[in-house]
């Protein structure tokens, strides 16, 4: 436990999984109270117990983020239970419909848009909402890579990644004097468990990856959730406004 955000309180969402679980854990071993959120109770009910067995405060409240009436009811939630939101994390995203675009399902198009971007917007909006009215606070948005550059059979998630981007650049510019800053991590290849299925089903390709990462090895989820961390605390506090990428160094070379 560190004394970082000591004396902060603020939310997750897709906290039940991967990179959202590590930031939850990371946000508390700094010392926040963090509400986790998950649109599976299983897996966030399991990252509050993490938590708690690390002597941090967390809570569970389940939320899909594609619905703005849940979105409300978990930063009014998370207002309730600590008395104000200092940071977030919008953290859910999904990856529908991995083919050329003339084959795409427009209903693929549509859940990944309704998660990936109206899901940062319901966020974002009601957060700022409750930090106006709380004193401020720090935003950060999971974009990704592929918020930066484009991806074949892809342009779902592409075009809902570039669209956090514009979004946490233009926001940016609207809060400042009201002490709310946001900004987006974009991690690279990360080590969850869904692409940890993949990597043994698929060792050939998985080494081809490896092999055309600058740093050899891909990130995990500790990486991205101590980026997390440090964007939410006071030490970030001139930075706003920015996607900063998490890949050991792939986006240097585009
Ligand atoms: P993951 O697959 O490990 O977990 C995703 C979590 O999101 C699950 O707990 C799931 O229940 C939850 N979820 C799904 N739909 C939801 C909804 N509508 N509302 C709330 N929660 C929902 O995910 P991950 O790989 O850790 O990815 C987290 C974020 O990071 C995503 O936005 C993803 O696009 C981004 N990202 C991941 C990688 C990577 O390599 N893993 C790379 C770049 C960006």
């Amino acid at each position: 436990m560190t004394e970082l955000l000591k004396d902060k309180a603020g939310l997750v969402t897709a906290g039940g999984s991967g990179i959202g679980r590590a930031s939850a854990v990371a946000l508390a071993k700094a010392g926040a109270k963090v509400m986790v959120s998950d649109v599976s109770e299983e897996g966030g009910r399991e990252t509050v117990k993490l938590i708690k067995e690390g002597g941090g405060e967390a809570q569970f409240f389940k939320c899909d983020v594609s619905d703005e009436d849940q979105v409300k009811a978990l930063v009014d939630e998370t207002v309730s239970a600590f008395g104000k939101l200092d940071f977030a994390h919008n953290n859910a995203g999904i990856n529908a419909g991995q083919v050329k675009i003339g084959e795409l399902d427009s209903n693929d198009w549509d859940k990944t848009i309704k998660i990936n971007l109206y899901g940062i917007f319901y966020c974002v909006k009601h957060q700022i909402n409750a930090m106006l009215k709380t004193g401020g606070g720090a935003i950060v948005n999971s974009a990704s890579g592929a918020g930066l550059e484009g991806s074949p059979n892809m342009s779902p998630y592409t075009a809902s990644k570039h669209g956090v981007v514009g979004l946490t650049k233009s926001v940016a510019l609207e809060y400042g004097k009201q002490n709310i800053r946001i900004n987006s991590i974009a991690p690279g290849a990360t080590i969850t468990p869904a692409i940890e299925r993949w990597a043994e089903d698929n060792p050939e390709q998985y080494n081809g990856v490896l092999e055309s990462l600058p740093a050899g090895e891909m990130s995990t989820p500790e990486d991205q959730g101590n980026v997390v961390m440090f964007l939410c605390s006071d030490l970030a506090r001139q930075i706003n406004g920015v996607t900063v990428p998490i890949d050991g160094g792939y986006t240097a070379g585009k």
